[in-house]
């Protein structure tokens, strides 16, 4: 049986959400821009996708654009408000903890001639409030922050964070990453003066391949894709009418559903992380405490073990886990790495895993790892070099 702990790099889609997308490959495949009834339907649908997430957010409909994924939203937030704020400065403020989504947009950026500064954080991953404020300058132009690590899974705290940029920066957009969080905690963007927000379907059970950017109607940033004009004009490219309709239920559903859900998760992270720390004494949590972090994420530090060949090991078992995203199959950097900037070195962070839960995490899963955990490391310890 299938033991799936890497959630935080996606989620199983809801059995749902799998056959509400069929209906869109046989039956409702028209272009939503068609004038003719096929057309019609499929903009309904969209039309109601949108009136779902907009529901959840407490914004307009109109504000919310769907894109290919998050990474999209994040550029286009970020690329299209550095292209339209330059005139007014070249600062950006964001963190050491942020995905490589924004992480390479600002790098790219730097290249570009524009100031990168980054703030500090506490041990456990969370930006502190006191250098926001006085790093931000009448020439930042954008302040881009995770709101769930996707790593330790430490949240940034938002309330009066948007007030505060907003007074000491006044040209400056907020932009919150989004995708760990979105339905799964409230977040109310015009309240908290939130300009821009990224997310993604595929973390929610939704399906892969389809986000979201949230852009407030204040904000005149051009768009990244253009073409044909969907999207209000914004987003160019025939809509994904399946994608977009199944992101709209997976979110409403998941955000209906959510004290609930978080309050099962957290319970059962405690229990994994309890047992395995009594087991084996040396495991030690990265990141926020397990009352303050989000509940369906646990990074753990297992010294003399490297991650990349326990993973592997708990794969023979088919219990999947993630090794963090710096050591992904598309990067072997560690500087990157948010477990970095929580004061690790490269050695600590080879040895940190990540234990990502979801709402179809059972007792039976975390009773599997755990057993598997404590078989496995003792062993995979004998062999480590030194
Ligand atoms: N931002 C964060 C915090 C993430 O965890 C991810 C995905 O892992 C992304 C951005 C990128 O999302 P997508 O794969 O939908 O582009």
């Amino acid at each position: 049986m299938e033991h799936y702990f890497d959630n935080a790099a996606t989620t199983r889609p809801l059995p749902e959400v799998a056959e509400l997308m069929r209906e869109y490959f046989t039956d409702t495949y028209g272009n939503p821009s068609s004038l003719h009834r096929k057309g019609i339907e499929a903009e309904k649908r969209i039309k109601s996708a949108r009136g779902q997430i907009a529901e959840i957010l407490k914004v307009e409909p109109g504000s919310l654009y769907f894109t290919s994924c998050a990474t999209e939203s994040i550029t286009t937030a970020i690329q299209g408000t550095c292209r339209r704020l330059s005139r007014f400065g070249r600062h950006i403020l964001t963190s050491r903890l942020e995905h490589a989504a924004v992480r390479e947009n600002l790098n790219a950026l730097q290249m570009e001639g524009f100031e990168i500064e980054y703030l500090d954080n506490d041990q456990s991953g969370v930006i502190l409030r006191e250098d926001l404020e006085k790093k931000l300058r009448p020439d930042t132009i954008l302040v881009s922050l995770i709101h769930v690590n996707n790593e330790t899974g430490a949240i940034t705290p938002l309330e009066g964070l948007g007030k505060l940029i907003h007074a000491r920066a006044p040209h400056a957009f907020f932009h919150l990453d989004a995708t760990q969080s979105f339905g799964k905690y409230p977040i109310y963007p015009r309240p908290m003066e939130i300009d821009l927000l990224s997310a993604s379907a595929h973390k929610l059970h939704g399906p892969k391949g389809i986000g979201l950017l949230y852009k407030a109607r204040s904000v005149n940033i051009p768009p990244l894709i253009i073409g044909g004009g969907q999207e209000s004009g914004f987003r160019s490219g025939t809509e994904n009418t399946a994608y977009i309709a199944a992101f709209g239920y997976a979110a409403e559903n998941f955000y209906a559903q959510r004290e609930e859900i978080l309050s099962r998760m957290k319970e059962l992270k405690i229990k994994l992380c309890n047992a395995l720390t009594e087991a084996i004494p040396e495991i030690r949590p990265n990141g926020p405490s397990l009352e303050e972090g989000a509940p369906y994420i646990l990074n753990l530090l297992i010294p003399d073990v490297r991650a990349e060949v326990l993973l592997h090991s708990l794969e023979d078992q088919e219990i999947y886990i993630g090794s963090g995203s710096a050591c992904s199959s598309h990067r072997s950097g560690h500087k990157d790495s948010p477990l970095a900037a929580l004061g690790l070195n490269q050695k600590e962070i080879e040895s940190s895993i990540r234990i990502s839960l979801s709402r179809f995490t059972t007792e039976e899963d975390i009773d599997a790892i755990t057993q598997a955990m404590k078989e496995k490391i003792p062993m995979l310890r004998r062999f480590v070099r030194k």
